[in-house]
């Protein structure tokens, strides 16, 4: 009972919490199963890793603030068959973020754009790649922040470290001069170092009207473009799909 306890007292100390939780439950079946002593510290030193990788796993979700937890593996295809499902599959393997390239989904609202993003930025985060999830708002706003304060470079030095950023709804609200000029800087500074995701109800033509200019409008595209994979998705909404559903099923009560 003592060499129990301090067993117990010492795997605290190293921080092993999972083989603390399952030491003496396996070392019973070890020896109701004849288990070598190799074998039994193998099983707990392996429930250990699963464990440690899967909080790893699960910090990085908390960590990339998605706004809801949708997969790809829920996404249908058959919907939405103007998205190439075997395109994405492959996206999902995560090769682009190696290459440090960008994918854009366009199309409007309720197309499953932001779904998408969510889905591989769980991939992403599942092989614990760190990424983040941010609203073209609320980046545009951190970005003239930072200028304001005189911390510009030490923000997008920030945002470079993440492999992978997903830059949620850009076009939504238009962008002054200033943060047009933020935003092409911040461009130029992750291209071809990370990736980037980028959703938009804008088709790229019109995206110097998110910029109100332009030549800023066609810098920030070309760089974006230059290595990157666009899905134009040109589809029903969801949304909308969603709410005839369950107007029919009022009407048939
Ligand atoms: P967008 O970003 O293009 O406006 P969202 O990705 O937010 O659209 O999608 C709106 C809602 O519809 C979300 O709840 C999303 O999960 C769902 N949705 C959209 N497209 C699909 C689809 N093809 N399969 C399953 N759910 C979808
Ligand atoms: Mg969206």
């Amino acid at each position: 009972m003592e060499m129990h306890k301090k067993l117990k007292d010492n795997l605290k100390l190293l921080d092993l919490s999972t083989i603390n939780d399952i030491f003496a439950c396996e070392a019973t079946k070890a020896m109701e199963e004849n288990k070598s002593y190799i074998e039994y510290l193998n099983i707990l030193v392996k429930a250990e890793i699963e464990a440690k990788i899967e909080r790893s796993i699960n910090y990085k979700i908390r960590n990339a603030k998605f706004p809801f937890i949708k997969t790809l593996e829920s996404f249908d295809f058959n919907f939405q068959s103007c998205v190439d499902e075997k395109y994405i599959k492959e996206l999902s393997l995560l090769s682009f973020i190696q290459k440090a390239e960008n994918v854009l989904f366009l199309g409007p609202p309720g197309v499953g754009k932001t779904h998408l993003a969510i889905g591989i930025g769980l991939k992403a985060c599942e092989q614990r790649i760190r990424t983040l999830f941010i609203p073209a708002e609320l980046l545009i706003n951190d970005l003239l922040i930072a200028n304001f304060n005189k911390t510009i470079q030490e923000t997008l030095e920030k945002y470079t470290r993440y492999p992978l950023l997903i830059i949620d709804e850009l076009g939504f609200l238009p962008i002054n001069k200033e943060a047009a000029n933020l935003f092409f800087q911040f461009v130029s500074k992750k291209y071809e170092k990370t990736s980037i995701i980028i959703t938009s109800n804008k088709s790229l033509n019109k995206w110097g009207d998110i910029f109100n200019d332009n030549v800023i409008a066609s810098a920030i595209v070309d760089r974006l473009i230059h290595h990157s994979h666009i899905f134009r998705i040109n589809g029903k909404s969801y949304r909308a799909k969603e709410k005839i559903e369950a107007e029919n099923i009022e009407k048939n009560r």
